[in-house]
């Protein structure tokens, strides 16, 4: 987080925190972490994700991934950008005193003051009811018997809801449907909170968004490369009637263009990104694992028959 843009964090002992630790809460956190948000994410209890036999339609695994060595590489993922990953179970969510955050209780005795709390549990929004009360939930009948679930419909299709500060990621309905829809649903969510947390720290709406981008510096040419093309393009884009001193949009401004001069990395830079990024992979799969693997002899017939197949 760049000094002039960041807020009061000494108000509560949180920023986010995210309540889930799987594939939409993991995604939401680290878009929140990576912007410089101090996040924690809970997560224990229900899980879809732990209910799949083994996942072959999450993009980017060939032949698929196994459920554990998932959870590895998304918590250690998301602790990699800067979240913290607690292992313990969100009870009740309630609001702080003057409305403008909220307090976290979990199983472990936890009480975590936060400005803004993610759900991100699929299987249960039960924590929430403080909040919201009845409103939040509908009920079914299923085989003669009612049953309550959080309304997926409580939070506006963007996951804001009428509760400023809550975003709901899961249970959101047709979104949590598959692992992938949910991770990118995720980062959505992530975003929407970014574009909340920046129009508070006073960015017009026109700039509130934020690309998390990293680019290649040799498409930084001579035009980009002045400061001054970015204040030109930054105040060509925000409202006349901005509201904003001179000072403190200068601040902004010039916060948010040392943030745009960091996502762009020279080719040393990117080498490093691509070696630490394999370590960390091979390291949470574990190396052993790996070795093993090539020693297997299933895994090795495996191999020879698709050597085979690829010569003939
Ligand atoms: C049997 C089955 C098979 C499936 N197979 C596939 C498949 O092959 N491919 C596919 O794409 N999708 C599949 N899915 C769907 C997939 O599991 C979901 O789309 C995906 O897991 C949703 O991710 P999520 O993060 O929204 O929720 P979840 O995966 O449920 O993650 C929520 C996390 O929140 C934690 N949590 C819950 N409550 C709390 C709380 N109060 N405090 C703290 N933490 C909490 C849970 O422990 C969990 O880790 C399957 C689902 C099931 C049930």
């Amino acid at each position: 987080m760049t000094a002039t843009d960041s807020r009061n964090s000494t108000e509560f002992d949180r920023d986010v925190v995210v309540v889930g630790g799987g594939p939409a809460g993991c995604s939401a956190g680290i878009f929140t972490a990576r912007y410089g948000l101090d996040t924690v994410i809970f997560d224990r209890g229900n899980s879809s994700l732990r209910r799949c036999a083994y996942l072959e339609n999450y993009l980017g695994f060939p032949a698929g991934i196994d459920i554990d060595t998932l959870y590895d590489l998304m918590g250690v993922h998301a602790e990699e950008m800067g979240c913290d990953l607690v292992s313990d179970m969100v009870e009740s969510v309630t609001r702080t005193d003057d409305e403008s955050g909220f307090v976290v209780e979990t199983q472990d005795g936890r009480a975590v003051t936060a400005r803004r709390v993610v759900a991100a549990s699929r299987y249960d929004g039960e924590y929430m009811r403080p909040l919201g009360g009845d409103e939040m939930f509908e009920t079914h009948s299923h085989g003669g018997e009612e049953h309550e679930h959080f309304d997926p419909e409580y939070a506006d299709s963007d996951s804001r809801t009428p509760i400023e500060g809550l975003y709901v990621a899961a249970p959101a309905g047709e979104m949590n449907a598959q692992a992938i829809i949910s991770a990118g649903y995720g980062a959505q969510v992530g975003r929407n909170l970014l574009a909340d947390y920046r129009c508070e720290q006073g960015y017009p709406e026109e700039v509130a968004d934020h690309w998390d981008w990293l680019r290649r510096d040799a498409e930084l040419d001579d035009e980009w490369s002045d400061r001054d093309r970015w204040r030109e393009w930054f105040e060509g884009r925000i409202p006349d009637d901005h509201g904003l001193g001179d000072d403190r949009l200068a601040e902004l401004r010039e916060a948010d263009i040392d943030r745009s001069f960091e996502t762009y990395l020279a080719p040393d830079e990117i080498e490093d990104r691509e070696r630490r990024g394999l370590a960390r992979l091979v390291e949470t799969v574990g190396p052993d694992r790996v070795l093993d693997a090539l020693d297997d002899e299933r895994i090795r017939e495996y191999l020879d028959s698709e050597e085979a197949s690829a010569e003939s």
